[in-house]
C-alpha cells in the first residue's frame, strides 16, 4: 500500500516537472524571436512596416464591450472587473477616464491594450467627436497604460506620465543593426493575441518633477505627485472646478489592494493628500464606488494594516508568523483578499520595522496654510 502511494507520488512529481524538463531542451528554431534580453517574443515584429503586418495572431479583435459612465459634467470613466488580468477579461480590470475639454479629450490612464484604447475612444467619439491630444498616466503598472500607443500613433497625442515608466520599461529598440520589440510585460504575456495585437509600449513623453497645475483645452488640472505609494511613483489628478479626483491605484474599493510594489506609509500620505483636497467624486483605480465614501475602505485598510503590524511587532512576533497574527478580517469578503492581503501584511513588516512617525505628512496643516493665503 505504502509503496503504491510513493509510486503515485513519484509519477505525480514527474508529471509536474515535465514542462521544466522539456523547457530546458527547447531548441529555439527562430532565434530572432528572442528579444535583446533573451525573452521569447509573443508576437512577430516588423520594424519597418509594422502597420501593414499584423503584430499577431488571427481572429477578430477582442470586443471589450465598453460603456462609459459619466461621473461629472466633464468626466467619463470605464470601470474594469475586480480581478487580476486574465485571458478571460483581456486585461479589463482597471479604471480609466476621459475628460472633456473644449476642443479635445484628455485621457486619464489608457487601459490594458491598444485595442482597449481604440474601443474606448470609439465610444467617446459618439459623445463628442474630438481628438485626444494629451494622455496623462497615474503610475507604471501595465494595466493602466498599455493603451498609450493607440493615442500616440493615431491621435499624435503626448504622454504625460511618471519618469519611472521610462526607467523601468523599454519600447521597441534598434540596437547594433537589429530590431527588437518593446518589453513583454505581464499583461502582454497574459492576454490572447487578439487583445494584445498592435500594443507596443509608448513611454512617457513629458515628466514633471513635482505637483504641477496646468490647463488643457479649458480644463484646469492639478497633477499631484504622491511619490512612492502604491508603486515607485504615483500621481493623481485633481479637477478643482469639477471637484473630482481621479485617484488611480492609491485608492481601490470593493477589493483588496496590491501593495506588492508599494509602501504603507506612502499610501497613508497619498490618502491624506487626497483628503486635503475638496471633492465630491473620486474615481478609484479599481472599484466602482465614486462618491464621498470612495476612499474610506483604503484609508481603513492601511490604518489597520499599519497599526496591527506594528503592535504585533512590538509584541515580539517575527516576520515568519506575521500573516497568521495579522489577518485583517474586516476585509475577508472583499475580492482578492486571499490572493493579496497576506502578501501585503508580509511585505509591510519589513517596511514598518523602520517606521518613523515623522515620515507621515500632515496635509491638514498645508490646507490651513492654503486657506490663510486665500484670505489674504
Ligand atoms: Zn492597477
Amino acid at each position: 500500500m505504502k509503496k503504491s502511494i510513493i509510486g503515485l507520488l513519484l509519477i505525480g512529481a514527474f508529471a509536474v516537472s515535465m514542462p521544466f524538463i522539456f523547457n530546458k531542451s527547447i531548441d529555439v528554431k527562430e532565434p530572432h524571436k528572442l528579444d535583446i534580453d533573451g525573452n521569447f517574443i509573443m508576437y512577430d515584429w516588423h520594424y519597418d512596416d509594422f502597420k501593414d503586418e499584423a503584430r499577431v495572431g488571427a481572429g477578430t479583435d477582442w470586443d471589450y464591450n465598453l460603456k462609459p459612465v459619466q461621473i461629472s459634467e466633464r468626466v467619463w470613466c470605464y470601470f474594469g472587473g475586480m480581478e487580476m488580468p486574465t485571458k478571460e477579461n483581456a486585461g479589463n480590470m482597471s479604471n480609466s477616464c476621459y475628460i472633456k475639454g473644449d476642443t479635445q479629450w484628455i485621457t486619464w490612464d489608457t487601459g490594458p491594450s491598444y485595442i482597449f484604447a481604440k474601443q474606448a475612444y470609439a465610444e467617446m467619439q459618439k459623445i463628442a467627436d474630438m481628438p485626444v491630444k494629451t494622455v496623462i498616466i497615474s503610475h507604471e503598472h501595465d494595466d493602466h497604460w498599455l493603451g498609450n500607443n493607440y493615442y500616440t500613433e493615431v491621435h499624435k497625442a503626448k504622454v504625460v506620465g511618471p519618469a519611472s515608466v521610462n526607467e523601468n520599461y523599454y519600447g521597441p529598440r534598434h540596437v547594433e543593426g537589429k530590431d527588437y520589440p518593446g518589453m513583454q510585460t505581464r499583461m502582454i504575456r497574459a492576454l490572447y493575441q487578439n487583445a494584445t495585437r498592435d500594443t507596443v509600449l509608448a513611454l512617457t513623453d513629458e515628466a514633471f518633477e513635482d505637483t504641477t497645475e496646468f490647463e488643457i483645452s479649458g480644463v484646469k488640472l492639478e497633477y499631484v505627485k504622491v511619490g512612492y505609494a502604491h508603486s515607485e511613483e504615483d500621481w493623481y489628478l485633481y479637477l478643482p472646478d469639477d471637484k473630482v479626483i481621479l485617484a488611480a491605484d492609491v485608492v481601490m474599493n470593493g477589493r483588496v489592494t496590491s501593495n506588492r510594489d508599494g509602501l504603507v506609509v506612502g499610501q497613508i500620505n497619498a490618502l491624506n493628500s487626497i483628503k486635503s483636497r475638496e471633492w465630491n467624486h473620486l474615481v478609484p483605480g479599481h472599484g466602482f464606488v465614486t462618491d464621498k465614501t470612495a476612499a474610506d475602505e483604503t484609508v481603513h485598510y492601511f490604518d489597520i494594516l499599519k497599526d496591527r503590524v506594528i503592535e504585533k511587532m512590538e509584541d515580539g512576533v517575527i516576520a515568519d508568523f506575521i500573516t497568521k497574527e495579522v489577518t485583517l478580517n474586516e476585509f475577508r469578503n472583499m475580492d482578492l483578499y486571499y490572493v493579496l492581503s497576506p502578501q501585503n501584511v508580509f511585505r509591510s513588516y519589513e517596511e514598518l520595522e523602520m517606521f518613523d512617525e515623522d515620515d507621515l505628512i500632515d496635509y491638514s496643516d498645508e490646507k490651513e496654510d492654503d486657506d490663510d493665503e486665500d484670505e489674504d
